[in-house]
């Protein structure tokens, strides 16, 4: 069960809505993707899912076919009670309000250490979203999630390409990646600028380098923040020649070039010399 793109005008009419874009509301209305996602999802009874953006309930319908426990955030408050009536039949649904950029997640989570977020996610706050629960909620274990296609490229970025930036050695540190899917503007009402794709992010049972999590992106935040710079430029004041030379890392090399363990070692450099990195 979900919505049709008929079904889907029909329910904004009703209710007096309109689609917010300042919310990045663009709500699946082909049957077929929905029913691809929750597919890709692979969950059953066993999994506690939380949908990140649920809009309509187009999504959180297919996914409650599932069997699984599902939990429904949504931040706009019109949307809700056409929420609420969509998934009144579905009793392993539970419907939230809430900003997911200031959620509570340890209190939203509580009923299970393992989630699997799946969520055609809001362009807006996709980015910051996907890296805060990577960083500070260690319960989602999976995420499925529909994203812009440029979004997506960073998040399976490898360096020494221009799509990999910080946020691409945020997720590879904590995780693993790789786009499962593509998906057309045309699936969207309303239909949006740009294609979208879907990405699978498995979070590894630790960081795949030994580099604490704070001193390393100190770095990594530094580095890609002037990319066009070399190093010993980009890190001027807080990387010295000797943390170079220690960690065998080319003092002329750009951040995009740095592997994870590249930026690891010169973390570990860097600490070992003096004792945190500023
Ligand atoms: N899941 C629906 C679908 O696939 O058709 C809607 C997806 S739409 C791309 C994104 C949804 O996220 C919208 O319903 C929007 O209101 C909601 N949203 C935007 N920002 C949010 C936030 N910070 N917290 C929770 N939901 C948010």
């Amino acid at each position: 069960m979900t919505l049709t793109r008929s079904q889907t005008s029909e329910l904004l009419e009703r209710f007096g809505l309109a689609p917010r874009r300042s919310l990045g509301q663009n709500f699946v209305v082909e049957p077929e993707t929905v029913r691809r996602i929750a597919t890709l999802a692979a969950v059953s009874s066993d999994d506690y899912v939380v949908e990140i953006g649920a809009g309509l309930g187009a999504l959180t319908m297919a996914l409650a076919e599932t069997g699984a426990n599902v939990t429904a955030v949504e931040i706009d408050a019109g949307l809700l009670a056409v929420l609420r009536e969509n998934t009144a039949r579905c009793h392993n649904v539970r419907v939230v309000q809430e900003d997911a950029m200031q959620l509570d997640w340890k209190q939203l989570l509580a009923a299970s250490p393992h989630w699997t977020v799946v969520a055609n996610l809001p362009y807006n706050v996709a980015t910051p979203l996907v890296a805060d629960l990577l960083d500070d909620v260690p319960q989602v274990q999976r995420l499925l999630v529909m994203v812009q296609k440029e979004v997506a490229q960073r998040f399976v970025a490898q360096p020494d390409s221009e799509a990999f930036g910080a946020v691409s050695v945020k997720v590879g540190y904590w995780a693993t990646a790789r786009i499962v899917g593509e998906v057309s503007a045309a699936v969207f009402l309303p239909r949006p600028r740009v294609a979208s794709s879907l990405v699978e992010i498995t979070r590894r049972a630790s960081p795949v380098v030994p580099a604490p999590f704070a001193e390393m992106f100190t770095l990594v935040r530094r580095g890609f923040a002037t990319r066009r710079k070399m190093l010993r430029r980009a890190l001027d004041g807080v990387v010295v020649a000797a943390d170079f030379e220690v960690s065998g890392v080319d003092p002329q090399a750009r951040a995009e070039q740095l592997s994870l363990d590249d930026w690891s070692r010169l973390t570990l450099a860097v600490i070992s010399r003096s004792g945190r990195v500023s």
